[in-house]
This record gives structure tokens, C-alpha cells and sequence, in this order.
């Protein structure tokens, strides 16, 4: 009997960034052709993967809670398979520390071969457990599954890895070099989610800005976002991550001749101090991130611009921590990510002096916090009264008689309509601004 005439579920659940939640995409997708169907009950579920994230203490913490709760579930349901994928445990020794921790794990495997996870998935089907985590890519990139269809909005992959080494961050070391897709193969899997569908994409990378730097004839992220910008019934385009020192005027340019570009920049700054920004190796100053900011809304004055933001990095004074609510200040995000610095080991960071204590980094953040929520606040409130372009995408989650979609600067607006209007683009009348959603109503379909 195969496992869909069994009805096997199995539930996926993603930590971390969009590239975690696309490779639990992948790995959801490859248990789909095994026969299972998704789902989110964990207590009927026959496996249950968990597509790690070690980019802060804190993720691994929470990830290490889940793992408890699920061997609590597996002595109810010993039947249960459970498997561990991604970045935690692609990080050096970490199988061997975790199965210790976890002997009741069925499968653990790495990042870089998500895509033998069928074959993982026979052999502990047949009985047994195994661990299988590869130090380095060895595939080609084009084997790997494609963006899940059907869907109204798509992650897609147009590349991999990251050659940064940001001196905080775990992520080089646990998902390997930068490596670009070819142009046609994006676009291509583009073509046929839009089929499918997909109305918006968002193409994904650590630096979407250095897309294609390895290619000859030269083809750059702006040559990209132009071609995807052709492809017929595609309503929007977004892109996530902008690293500011490859943030080039050509991709501003394309940004604002194009018809389906989302006009929103997510430009982590960091830091706003220059001393704390070369310790970070993030090799731009604040003088020319705020040059950046500048030539954003010098050509998009509509333009968005969110961003990432570390306190208590090793070193970090009153008076760089200072720069930084300072540069808060001048740039007014609309939204911003803010972390208190985690050591994470391998990085150059964690071997720093001057590590900043718990009490200190918790009371910038906490102010850098209170600075942000009023800047987005204001943001929302300046909307009010004005109309903007919503891509309806669904029910709202609060209220599911009404709608929900977001602004092309990625503001989530909710407001009345019939649930035709699911997939298309209208435009709303902003009437109120709460703490985290805008309410208005339709003025007319697009
Ligand atoms: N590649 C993206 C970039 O450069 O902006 C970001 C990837 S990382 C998954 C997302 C964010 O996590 C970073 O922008 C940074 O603010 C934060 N981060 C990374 N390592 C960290 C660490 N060790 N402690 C605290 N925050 C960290
Ligand atoms: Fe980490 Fe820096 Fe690469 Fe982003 S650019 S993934 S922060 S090393």
C-alpha cells in the first residue's frame, strides 16, 4: 500500500528567514510526491519536519523546546518519524551534540542536501535512523525542486549562499558560497508559477545585489528584475535581501521604470556607527548608506525602506549605540527588525573583546524598539486619507468577513470586498492605522 492510500500527513514547520520557509517548501513538496499530504495537526501527523535556523541563540532556544514537545508526542505516537533539517544542524559537530540531546530523531540532514530527502525518508521507513549532512553543495542548482504552484504568491530562489562573512553572522558557514541560478531557469519557473496562478513573486537571496556577479556576458540583479518585469499576468515583483554596499543606481533606476517592481527596499543597515560597522565587516559607511537612502527617494519618493538592526554588538558604546537611533532618525523606516547581538560560534564576532552584557544590550533594545514603533506608526498615520494599490491576497486572519492584501511598500491594509477580488489588484482608501495593519475601503478595481 503506497503512503496516500495510507493518508500519511506530514507537517513541516520553518524557522528563520524566507530561504528557511523555501526550503521547507522543498522538502514539503518532495513528501508530497512520496505520497503525504500536509498538514498542520501535529498530533495526527505521521512525520514532522523542522527546518532549523541558527542565526541567534534565541531561534535555536525555541527550536530546542520543539524538539522536547515532540518526543513528548512520539511516546504517544510511536509510529511518529521525526526529522530535523537546515541551518542548525549544518553547523560543525552539531549532529553529533544534537543526536546526543535527541536520540529519538529519525532523520537529521543539512542544508545542502535537502534534496536526497526522499531517500532518507525510505531508509528510515524501512527502520532505523539516520544522519546525513553534507560539508558542501554538490548538486547543481537547477536540481533543485521548484517554488510550490498553485499558490497566489511564490518564494523563488535566484541564488544561494553568501560570500559577506559579516563577522556576527553563522550563515556563510552553514549555507556555503554564493552561487547565482541562470536568468533562463528563473525566469522560466516564473512563467510557470504565473501559470499556476502566482500573481506575485519575491525573488530571494543573503544579497540579491550581487545576483550574477560570477557571470560572462555580464548579467547583473537589474537585467533580471527587467526581464521578470516582462513576464505576462504577473501582478508584482518584490526581492529581499539588498545588501547597501552593492546597491547599485542601475537596480534604483530599473526600480522605478518598472511596472510590476515593488518599490520597497529592505536595506539592513546594522549600525549607524562607522567604528561598529567595520568590526561588523559590513564594508559600507553610514555617509554612504545614507547616499543610498538619498538616490532611493531621490528617484522613488514613494519608496519604502526597511532594514535590520543589531545593538550590542562586541564594542558597542553609549555613543555608537547613539549613531544608531541617531541614523533611525534620519533615514524613518517604515519597519525594522531589531536584535540584540547573539554569539554565535565560528564567527569572528564571538571571539571579539568587549562582549556587552545582557542588562545593557536588553535596555538598547528596548529603546531602539520604543524609537521604531513610533517611526512606523507615523508612516501609517501619513497614509491616512491617501489611497494605494493592494494586491488582494485572502481573508483577513482577524476578521475573515473581510479582506486583507498588502501596499506595494508590503503595508498589510484590511478592508471590505467580495472575495472575488482574491488574485487581483484594487486600490484602497486608507481610513485608519493601528499598531500593525492599516483599515480602508475599496475605491474602485483595477
Ligand atoms: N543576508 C541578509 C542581510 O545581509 O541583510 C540577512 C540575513 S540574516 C538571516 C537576517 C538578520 O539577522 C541580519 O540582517 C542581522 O540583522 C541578523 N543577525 C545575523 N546574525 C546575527 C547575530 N549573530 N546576532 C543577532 N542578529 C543577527
Ligand atoms: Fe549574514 Fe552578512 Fe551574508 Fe547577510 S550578508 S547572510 S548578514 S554574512
Amino acid at each position: 500500500m503506497t503512503n496516500l492510500e495510507k493518508g500519511k500527513k506530514v507537517v513541516t514547520i520553518a524557522y528563520g528567514c524566507q530561504m528557511s520557509e523555501r526550503d521547507a517548501e522543498t522538502l514539503t513538496e518532495i513528501t508530497r510526491q512520496e505520497g503525504y499530504q500536509s498538514s498542520e495537526e501535529l498530533e495526527n501527523a505521521d512525520l514532522v519536519i523542522l527546518n532549523t535556523c541558527c542565526v541567534r541563540e534565541s531561534a535555536e532556544n525555541r527550536i530546542l523546546g520543539k524538539i522536547g514537545e515532540l518526543k513528548k508526542l512520539k511516546e504517544r505516537n510511536p509510529h511518529l518519524k521525526i526529522a530535523i533539517s537546515g541551518c542548525m544542524v549544518q553547523q560543525p559537530g552539531a549532529v553529533e551534540r544534537l543526536r546526543k540531546r535527541a536520540p529519538f530523531i529519525d532523520i537529521w540532514t543539512g542544508t545542502h542536501n535537502l534534496h536526497n530527502f526522499s531517500d532518507l525518508l525510505h531508509q528510515v521507513e524501512q527502520g532505523g535512523k539516520v544522519a546525513e549532512v553534507w560539508t558542501e553543495p554538490k548538486l547543481t542548482l537547477e536540481s533543485t525542486p521548484l517554488a510550490e504552484k498553485g499558490k497566489l504568491q511564490a518564494n523563488v530562489n535566484i541564488m544561494y549562499g553568501c560570500d559577506n562573512f559579516c563577522s556576527y553572522c553563522i550563515v556563510p558557514h552553514v549555507r556555503g558560497r554564493e552561487r547565482s541560478r541562470k536568468p533562463e531557469e528563473i525566469i522560466q519557473e516564473i512563467k510557470d508559477l504565473v501559470d499556476s496562478g502566482c500573481r506575485e513573486v519575491t525573488l530571494l537571496g543573503q544579497n540579491v545585489n550581487s545576483y550574477g556577479k560570477e557571470f560572462s556576458p555580464a548579467y547583473d540583479f537589474a537585467d533580471l528584475l527587467k526581464d521578470v518585469d516582462q513576464i505576462a499576468d504577473l501582478l508584482r515583483i518584490r526581492f529581499i535581501t539588498s545588501h547597501p554596499k552593492d546597491l547599485s543606481d542601475k537596480l534604483i533606476e530599473t526600480v522605478a521604470e518598472g511596472q510590476k517592481l515593488c518599490e520597497h527596499f529592505h536595506l539592513p543597515i546594522q549600525s549607524g556607527s562607522n567604528f561598529i560597522l567595520q568590526r561588523m565587516n559590513r564594508k559600507y559607511t553610514r555617509e554612504y548608506y545614507l547616499s543610498r537612502v538619498e538616490k532611493i527617494y531621490e528617484l522613488l519618493p514613494q519608496a519604502r525602506i526597511t532594514t535590520d538592526v543589531i545593538v550590542g554588538f562586541p564594542g558597542e558604546s553609549e555613543e555608537d549605540f547613539e549613531q544608531t537611533l541617531e541614523i533611525m532618525n534620519l533615514v524613518h523606516y517604515s519597519h525594522a527588525f531589531t536584535f540584540m547581538y547573539s554569539k554565535r560560534s565560528g564567527t569572528l564576532a564571538a571571539e571579539m573583546e568587549n562582549q556587552i552584557a545582557l542588562d545593557v544590550k536588553k535596555r538598547r533594545l528596548q529603546k531602539l524598539m520604543s524609537v521604531q514603533n513610533q517611526q512606523s506608526l507615523v508612516w501609517r498615520q501619513k497614509m491616512i486619507g491617501k489611497t494605494y494599490e493592494v494586491l488582494v491576497e485572502g481573508p483577513s486572519r482577524t476578521n475573515p468577513e473581510r479582506l486583507t492584501g498588502r501596499t506595494r511598500g508590503y503595508e498589510l491594509a484590511v478592508f471590505n470586498g467580495h472575495p472575488e477580488l482574491i488574485g487581483s489588484l484594487v486600490n484602497v482608501k486608507i481610513l485608519d492605522a493601528g499598531s500593525w495593519t492599516l483599515t480602508g475601503e475599496i475605491e474602485r478595481s483595477k
